[in-house]
């Protein structure tokens, strides 16, 4: 079983990354094949897909993070509201900034790589040939684009879990709770809305009414030991494996992917840049996945179209 925290990401990272310079780094390999047909013939074989993708697939839609450069909420980042610490000190502002993120959803729709991974899911499924999305993105662009397969390791935006009873419900409220209404302001500017704890999103259980938090893994905390279980299982029985929008150094894909070329099985790469695994992948794709994804997973005669 794997144990891991978020707050060891930058340990587990760089710790990862020494490992793969040394195993790898030094070797004269070759360079992963970018050959589209070559990978269309792998892919036209294979019965058990994984596709793990990241921010990478959410940033073509226009999702902020909050994280990086510029990527701040009033004079934030996520890390600093993204915690359970942050939450029991200030539930009412880690509220503002998930209303915030909720209601940007609203303006964003997904992009050709979310329809591509969607719609290639459905046309496999007729021919008794699975397609499992593992994703660390929260915004649930990817159900919105069709997909049903998926495994949704960071939690979900739109789903909330009520810290007195433990009970989890999707929510889709706009907005979740009326004392949030027009609140949740980005600007660095702005003020706290300092709403009353009472008037936060409460659990609609019988009897309960304790306070909901959103149902995303923070930085600090454990993932869902059954979802990473299911993870485990879908990697493990996999025949190809794709990697999307994610630097494959970066957790999880940094976990997950090279454990699945270390079996043997073709894993593909589709990201901006190149990551110190990509040399151990039989193919990357470079670019925008919005670009690359469709004529990789679409169907035959579009990929000969665009030829
Ligand atoms: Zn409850």
């Amino acid at each position: 079983m794997i144990v891991l925290q978020r707050s060891c990401r930058g340990l587990i990272n760089s710790h990862l990354y020494v490992h793969l310079k040394r195993q790898w780094g030094s070797q004269n390999m070759a360079r992963p094949s970018s050959d589209l047909a070559a990978f269309r013939e792998i892919f036209s074989k294979a019965k058990n897909i994984a596709i793990i993708t990241g921010a990478g697939v959410s940033a073509e839609s226009g999702v902020p993070t909050f994280r990086g450069a510029g990527g701040y909420w009033r004079q934030w980042q996520a890390q600093q509201l993204a915690t359970p610490e942050a939450f029991s000190r200030n539930p009412s502002r880690v509220w503002e900034f998930y209303h915030y993120r909720r209601e940007v959803m609203l303006t964003k729709n997904p992009n050709p790589a979310h329809l591509a991974i969607a719609e290639c899911e459905e046309r496999l499924s007729k021919q008794g040939r699975q397609v499992t999305v593992i994703t660390q993105n929260i915004d649930e662009l990817h159900r919105r684009a069709g997909s049903k397969n998926m495994l949704e390791i960071h939690g979900s935006l739109f789903k909330t879990r009520c810290m007195s009873c433990g009970h989890e419900a999707a929510n889709y409220k706009s907005p979740i709770c009326d004392a949030l209404e027009g609140k949740g302001a980005p600007d660095p500017d702005t003020n706290d809305a300092q709403i009353p704890v009472l008037q936060l999103p409460r659990c609609e259980q019988k009897s309960c009414h304790g306070l909901l938090r959103p149902a995303v893994v923070w930085f600090g905390e454990s993932l869902d030991s059954d979802i990473l279980t299911q993870a485990e299982k879908v990697l493990d029985s996999c025949d190809l494996c794709l990697v999307v929008g994610t630097s494959s150094i970066v957790y999880p894909a940094a976990m997950f992917a090279p454990q699945v070329a270390a079996r043997g099985v073709p894993v593909a790469e589709f990201n901006m840049e190149d990551t110190p695994a990509t040399m151990r992948f039989k193919f990357h794709f470079h670019g925008p996945c919005g670009t690359t994804l469709p004529p990789a997973l679409g169907r035959l005669y579009w990929y000969k179209y665009q030829k």
